[in-house]
């Protein structure tokens, strides 16, 4: 065990909502130390989230451009796919900034740490580093360890062709067919550039629409659009059993009248959420205890139950959203910093980048009517 170090703010997580605190801390004057288990800095968003999802997605819809020009009378040949250099160009893209958020940080003299951290009490971690253990006591810790996929009990989670967004993201292939399983945006959008590359893509969704909780007037459009680009999509369907083999995956799917039926894929792409990373953080031994599905609780100053202790990002809930991780960041950092600051958001816009994209900011007509709050309603 190296020699205890202090510090009087410590972020595990280094992510946009970790890195974003621990600037905002740097910048108000705090000695801060940034721990991440990834050698990586940026989180889910730059490493295996929004970056490379966008950058594949901008590939995508030049492809898409230029096939729909044919209607204006300019027909380009069909595009040659260079996976690899495909995959060089979407990994340069993230190291360059993921060495960006590094230099931030040297420039700010935030302490980057890359080690597993853990809590012994209230105001000391141990960080399992790559030789040895280093042990941080602090004033405050903000917690940003953010979240990972959803897995469906009793389906493989490692074989080859039983992939994540993790795994679609590295493009290893591009398979004949696609099964999407998860109709919500990491699912289309991930459908959208392997439709794009060549892919004949099915997607099954449990709810009775795609994107379930967006306003169905948004989704009209893009589910319109998708239905022609895609082989299939399957709505109040359920997957209920998967049987990969090296060759391909077997799918069994069942309606909700109690329909069966079953169809072989080359790759299954399973999306259906993502939950918190909160096991083996040692919560307990902090004195914080976990609300329902597994968030961390937290107050509008992103306060945990234990004072000195601050949770943001996609570990305290939804929306799952890299610019509301960001904004948390700077509140919890503001507030360590005695500063007036609170997260009390009167809505948090979200965008889904398929084509065509998706934008909305505030409740669903759906959710006004749940809640039986007058509305006006304009449509062009
Ligand atoms: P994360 O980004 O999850 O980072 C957490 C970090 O904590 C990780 O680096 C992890 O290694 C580290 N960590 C975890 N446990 C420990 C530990 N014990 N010790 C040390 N380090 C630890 N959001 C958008 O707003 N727009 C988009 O377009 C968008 N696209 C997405 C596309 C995909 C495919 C995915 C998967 C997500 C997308 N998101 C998007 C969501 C976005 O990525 C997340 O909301 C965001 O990354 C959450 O940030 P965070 O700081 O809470 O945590």
């Amino acid at each position: 065990m190296s020699q205890n170090i202090h510090a009087e703010v410590v972020v595990i997580g280094a992510g946009p909502g970790g890195y974003a605190a621990a600037f905002r801390a740097a910048d108000l004057g705090k000695k801060v130390i940034l721990i991440d288990k990834d050698a990586d800095l940026g989180g889910v968003c730059l490493n295996r989230g929004c970056i490379p999802s966008k950058a594949l997605l901008h590939i995508a819809k030049v492809i898409e451009e230029a096939k729909a020009l044919e209607k204006s009378g300019v027909t380009f040949a069909d595009p040659t796919l260079d996976l690899d250099a495909i995959r060089s160009w979407k990994e340069s893209v993230v190291s360059k900034l993921s060495k960006g958020i590094g230099q931030l940080a040297e420039a700010r003299k935030v302490q980057v740490i890359q080690g597993l951290a853990t809590f012994d009490s209230p105001t000391q971690l141990s960080v399992k580093l790559e030789n040895g253990t280093q042990s941080i006591t602090f004033d405050n810790c903000i917690i940003a360890t953010g979240s990972r996929p959803t897995t469906i009990p009793n389906f493989p989670t490692d074989h080859p062709r039983i992939i994540n967004s993790t795994g679609a993201l590295k493009l290893g292939d591009i398979p004949k067919r696609l099964l999407v399983i998860g109709g919500g945006y990491i699912g289309l959008e991930m459908g959208s550039v392997y439709n794009a590359l060549g892919t004949q893509v099915t997607v099954v969704e449990f709810m009775p629409s795609l994107l379930p909780g967006a306003d169905e007037d948004l989704v009209r459009p893009l589910a319109r659009k998708l239905k022609k680009a895609f082989e299939n999509i399957y709505l109040s369907t359920k997957v209920s059993k998967v049987e990969p083999t090296d060759n391909e995956v077997t799918v069994f799917f069942e309606e909700s009248d109690g329909k069966e039926f079953s169809e072989i894929f080359d790759t299954v792409l399973v999306s259906v959420g993502r939950k918190p990373n909160t096991e083996n953080l040692g919560l307990e031994n902090a004195g914080i205890t976990l609300a329902d599905k597994g968030f961390i609780p937290v107050n509008v100053k992103r306060q945990t139950i234990v004072s000195n202790i601050y949770a943001i990002g996609d570990i305290t809930g939804d929306p799952m959203l890299a610019h509301k991780a960001t904004h948390e960041g700077k509140v919890a950092a503001e507030v360590i910093a005695e500063l007036p600051s609170a997260f009390e958001p009167g809505v948090i816009p979200a965008v889904i980048f398929t084509d065509p994209e998706i934008a909305w900011a505030g409740p669903t007509e759906m959710e006004l009517k749940e809640k039986n709050i007058p509305y006006e309603k304009g449509e062009f």
